[in-house]
């Protein structure tokens, strides 16, 4: 019989880890693994608010592919997945077509605009490193256009649409940035404002209330008016339609209130709940034996019931389950139940601040920062060991 053939599409959180630990488990001529990516890189997610923000270079939030995989050991393909054919076994690429023994699905969500009118044509979002570059000289621009229309103060004013993590973090950062750009473009700083709104009756909605009211705290202290319990009605060119008819004129909105899955997965004809699959204890698509899913593309429920939040974290456990459970199919072997373990919660608010809970405890300020630092720098171990951590990695 011939060697099956894996195919992993996105080099994401999920689609590395699975790739680097098939790479370590397989033996020689055991699989063939492919592993396809739109880039040739792969972006750290987790620290895409700081370029979006201009705080830290977008190169600090790639790595290249090359210096992560072995090419010996997997294939890596440079392309975009145009779809799926399960009932095929077969991936439509924009430039060819791969057939697969068994697949795993890592191509990250999409935003989760509710149906908001506008959010989808005039907002911007943080998600790959075009996205955030593009985020960073719009900012930059619209002090440049300031500068030559001073009474178009809608140039200066910028929304953040959601509160969860996402917003939260990238606020933080925006506020740390803003003095910058200020001096640079000789702005006055009391004309800037930076809004975030939030339709949810709390910021960080689910987390610890004590840590969310320290983190609004440190964030309007940095300049950021919060609006919460506040939903966005209708995104215009010019500006966001809040609550009951309010417009709110600004040049920028930034949306990070919600993810759904990719939409590949429903046009590839799997059951989706808001475009993620829900999977089985294995990580499988639901009638699918030969196929995974993981990261912001799956759907993990809890012992109550309730889906475990798309996180980085997860997608790194399921990555790994995937890689166990994919060398003991070819092995012949039993496969194992994910179980996820989490280890906490950090997000950071900007430079030197971060509120957290870890090991049970919690954590703010420069503690919970140093904290996060720590997460960042384990993650970077993990994928690339010590070159990676000193090539990449924020000390300071
Ligand atoms: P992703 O990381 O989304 O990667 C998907 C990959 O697939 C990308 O490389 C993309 O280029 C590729 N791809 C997409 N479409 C195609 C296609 N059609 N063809 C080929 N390739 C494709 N989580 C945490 O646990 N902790 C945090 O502190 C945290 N902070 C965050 C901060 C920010 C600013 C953001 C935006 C998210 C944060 N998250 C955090 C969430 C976390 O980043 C995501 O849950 C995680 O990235 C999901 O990983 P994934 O494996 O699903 O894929």
């Amino acid at each position: 019989s011939s060697i099956p053939k894996i195919v992993i599409l996105g080099a994401g959180y999920g689609g590395v880890m699975t790739a680097l630990r098939l790479q370590k488990q397989l033996n020689y001529n055991e699989a063939d693994v492919t592993l396809v990516n739109k880039h040739d890189y792969h972006y750290i997610t987790t620290h895409l608010h700081m370029p979006a923000a201009g705080t830290d270079s977008p190169e600090n939030a790639r790595v290249s592919i090359s210096k992560l995989i072995d090419e010996f050991k997997i294939d890596f393909v440079k392309s975009t997945v145009v779809q799926i054919r399960p009932q095929d076994r077969k991936v439509i690429l924009e430039d060819g077509t791969l057939s697969y023994d068994y697949l795993v699905i890592g191509v990250g969500g999409e935003p989760e605009t509710f149906g908001i009118p506008g959010l989808k044509e005039y907002a911007l979002n943080i998600r790959s490193i075009n996205s955030v570059r593009l985020i960073r000289e719009h900012i930059e621009y619209q002090f440049a256009k300031y500068k030559r229309e001073p009474h178009r103060t809608d140039y200066l004013t910028f929304i953040v649409g959601g509160a969860g993590f996402t917003g939260i973090e990238f606020v933080g950062e925006l506020a740390d940035r803003i003095p910058q750009l200020c001096r640079e473009f000789d702005v006055d700083p009391q004309l800037v404002k930076l809004i975030n709104i939030e339709a949810a009756p709390t910021a960080l909605p689910g987390f610890d209330p004590e840590l969310v009211e320290y983190a609004m705290d440190v964030l309007r202290k940095k300049g950021v008016t919060f609006r919460i319990g506040t939903p966005i009605k209708e995104c215009k060119p010019d500006g966001v339609i809040v609550g009951e008819g309010e417009e709110i004129k600004a040049q920028t909105v930034i949306w990070t209130g919600g993810i759904r899955g990719n939409r590949l997965i429903e046009e590839a004809g799997f059951e989706t709940m808001r475009g993620r699959v829900k999977v089985d204890e294995y990580l499988r698509a639901p009638g699918h034996d030969n196929v995974y899913v993981v990261g912001d593309n799956s759907l993990v429920f809890n012992e109550e019931g309730r889906p475990y939040p798309p996180t980085a974290q997860i997608a790194m456990q399921q990555g790994v389950a995937v890689a166990h459970n994919l060398v003991a199919s070819i092995r012949n072997q039993a496969l194992k139940k994910f179980e996820y373990k989490h280890k906490g919660t950090v997000a950071s608010l900007g430079k030197g601040e971060a509120i957290g809970i870890a090991f049970g405890k919690k954590y703010k300020g420069w503690t919970a920062a140093q904290l996060k630092k720590l997460i960042d720098l384990r993650y970077l171990f993990i994928i690339g060991g010590i070159p990676l951590v000193l090539r990449k990695g924020k000390f300071f």
